[in-house]
């Protein structure tokens, strides 16, 4: 349609936003289908938060607030980066948005000129080369690997980066894969960044509750302190605290950048929701026993996956590090025949494949930038990591 933009034409849907969109389809026709898609927490939102934003409401705290958020919440922000990850930052270098993903968009609108370049390394979250490419930047795609623990090395870092380079986007623990850098390895990173100090950091964090096996969350900014002053961290409410709906994120970085993308909200949401602000209050200066209880369930959780996934023949497994994903290898079903015939010629046949014969839905390898390999979510509870592994390990035993 010739009325749209080009700058939308060239970007698609959110794929995780999709498959949720999928799967909500396919339960109204009345199929059973098991969703392994969507990142997002099925724990319930802690009782004090929900008490924070009734009492919000009570309180008429219902008007529009600060473009940046209100001056308690990003006090709330600034104490919980000290607290949790060391660092120092004042409220003024806090900016509230409605939702991680909305303070991403935003800083790259407000950075990026045409044609300007961002690292983004594969396996990569599903919005952030479309958000670069949206805002007319270039996403530059470093190809990631398992044998590289699928971490971004220093020598990919430098051979990617341009003068035209804006941002690297990192993410730590990571959405697909599980991985979590440690400091050491941001460390080798921040060496190539002190060479090219024309290239900015972007280290989202939402994932920092959640590590396994004695993995440990390290910010990029406490590994690598040279950065401060050209690093925004990303993180919010919604997956430590189990309130996705309530969309609320955050950026911390330096007060030029913070204020651009405050005056662009100012232009295009206003302000986060008043309601949901006065509850991440609660959630990040409240008690912190909610996270820490999350983060001992999914590390059950992902282990059972693993556990299971393990038996299903032609997936490859790794435990994961962080975050509440696996991103199993499936290299062993591609060239597979199913009963009806098809041959599975790509992750994302598999997918489908998964989804028409055995009622489970995933996401294909293929929108994270490296097939072929499967996302699943097991941010879902025991009884689905069970029931939807059962019919992987059964439709997998049927292929020829
Ligand atoms: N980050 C989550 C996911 O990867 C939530 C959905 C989204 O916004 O992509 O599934």
């Amino acid at each position: 349609m010739d009325f749209l933009s080009d700058r939308i034409n060239r970007i698609k849907p959110s794929p995780s936003m999709a498959a949720k969109a999928l799967v909500e389809k396919l339960r109204a026709e009345g199929r059973d289908i098991v969703d392994f898609t969507i990142g997002e927490p099925d724990l319930k939102t802690p009782d004090n938060v929900v008490e924070a934003a009734i009492a919000a409401l009570r309180n008429g705290e219902t008007k529009y607030t600060g473009s940046n958020g209100t001056p308690r919440l990003r006090k709330a922000i600034a104490e919980k980066l000290a607290r949790d990850n060391q660092l120092t930052y004042a409220p003024e270098n806090v900016v509230v948005g409605s939702g991680g993903k909305h303070i991403i968009f935003h800083a790259l609108a407000v950075t990026l000129n045409p044609g300007d370049e961002v690292i983004v390394h594969a396996p990569y979250w599903v919005s952030y080369p479309d958000m670069v490419v949206v805002n007319e930047g270039v996403p530059v795609i470093v190809q990631g690997s398992e044998a590289e623990g699928f971490k971004l090395t220093a020598a990919a870092l430098e051979a990617a980066i341009t003068p035209r380079t804006k941002w690297l986007i990192l993410n730590s623990p990571n959405n697909p894969t599980g991985a979590v850098y440690t400091a050491e390895e941001f460390a080798a990173l921040g060496e190539v960044l002190q060479k090219h100090p024309h290239v900015w950091v972007m280290s989202d964090e939402i994932y920092e509750h959640f590590v396994y096996d004695g993995a440990q969350h390290v910010s990029a900014v406490q590994a690598i302190p040279a950065i401060a002053e050209r690093c925004l961290i990303v993180n919010g409410a919604s997956k430590g605290y189990s309130m996705t709906g309530f969309r609320v994120g955050f950026g911390a970085g330096p007060v030029t950048l913070v204020n651009a993308i405050a005056k662009l909200i100012s232009q295009t949401t206003t302000c986060p929701s008043s309601i949901s602000q006065a509850a991440a209050i609660e959630a990040f200066s409240g008690s912190q026993d909610a996270p820490r209880a999350a983060a001992r369930s999914y590390a059950a959780r992902g282990k059972l996956m693993a556990e299971l996934l393990g038996k299903a023949k032609g997936i490859a497994v790794h435990a994961p590090r962080g975050a509440f994903y696996l991103y199993p290898s499936v290299a062993g079903l591609i060239g597979k025949t199913t009963p009806a015939g098809d041959v599975l010629a790509s992750d994302l046949d598999v997918v489908r494949y998964f989804t028409e014969t055995a009622g489970v839905a995933t996401l294909d390898g293929s929108a994270y930038g490296v097939s072929p390999y499967l996302r699943l979510s097991f941010a879902t509870s025991e009884q689905t990591i069970l029931e939807g592994c059962r019919r992987i390990v059964e439709a997998c035993a049927v292929l020829t």
